[in-house]
């Protein structure tokens, strides 16, 4: 292919609306349809996934959300640096196994994207990713107390929840998880389970899909609120392992349900500026 082909497919490519496309003509490399449709379908989740997360006040001015490329799957998409609120499919960034941001254009990352890229590396179930300063888990980051599962809802937490103590591996630090290294660290910590805790920080939830880490970073949200509420009123009966195990399967059946309604409320709103 010479110069000028290659320029006037790329042209082509932008013109049609395909911008993953577009960006893979520029490396050249092929792209079947049916692949380019499915990366702008994991695009458009992620920006509802953004906004909703955004909009159930998981997230605030920070947080970020992420979702392993469906076909470079070392690779993930997310975000550059900007408020959930506000992201558009213009500012999905495909980030490479360490972080990298391939397609960024000088546009600036977050801090804490290696967060995304130790976990990919060694959890390969994990399809999507939250990190956010969710308020109501923030007690349980830095108290004695375990976040444990009240209700059915927030079933998954009965696998167990594990906070990551910084400390151990940065000593004196600003709390982020700006490396390769503590983002290692805290992957290790966070091992099978679907959310850990930073301690001083907040929480990371995973996921095998976009719609079902949204739901779950939603419910650790109320389930400590609603834990913090029981302890104040004495004992707490919580899930017992094989209930949470056995009510998890049914919020995987049905969290189409909550996405669809969550994903309309935020479609309805206005773009923001
Ligand atoms: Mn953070």
């Amino acid at each position: 292919m010479n110069k000028k082909t290659l320029i006037c497919k790329f042209w082509l490519a932008c013109m049609t609306g395909g911008a993953m496309a577009a960006a893979a003509v520029a490396r050249q490399l092929p792209v079947p349809a049916a692949t380019a449709a499915a990366t702008d379908k994991v695009i458009a989740d992620l920006v509802a996934a953004s906004r909703i997360l955004a909009d159930l006040n998981v997230m605030d001015g920070f947080g970020h959300v992420s979702a392993r490329h469906p076909s470079h799957p070392d690779h993930f998409l997310m975000s550059r640096s900007k408020a959930p609120a506000t992201v558009t499919a213009e500012d999905i960034v495909e980030h490479d196994q360490d972080g990298n941001g391939i397609d960024a254009n000088g546009r600036g990352l977050f801090l804490e994207r290696y967060i995304h890229s130790e976990i990919y590396r060694t959890r390969p179930d994990v399809m999507a990713i939250v990190h956010s300063h969710s308020p109501g888990v923030v007690p349980f980051s830095v108290s004695q107390t375990p976040l444990r599962p009240v209700y059915h809802n927030s079933a998954f937490l009965g696998a167990g929840v594990p906070v990551f103590e910084i400390r151990q591996t940065a000593g004196m630090s600003d709390m982020l998880i700006r490396n390769a290294q503590i983002g290692k660290a805290l992957a290790a910590v966070l091992a099978d389970k679907p959310v850990v805790l930073l301690r001083g920080h907040g929480d990371v939830v995973v996921g095998p899909s976009l719609p079902i880490v949204v739901f779950r970073a939603y419910y650790t949200e109320v389930n400590a609120r609603l834990q913090q509420q029981a302890i104040a009123l004495g004992p707490v009966t919580y899930l017992e392992p094989e209930e949470a195990r056995i009510a998890d399967k049914v919020n995987e059946q049905v969290v189409m349900r909550p996405w669809d309604l969550w994903k309309k409320k935020v479609g309805e709103k206005q773009p923001s500026p």
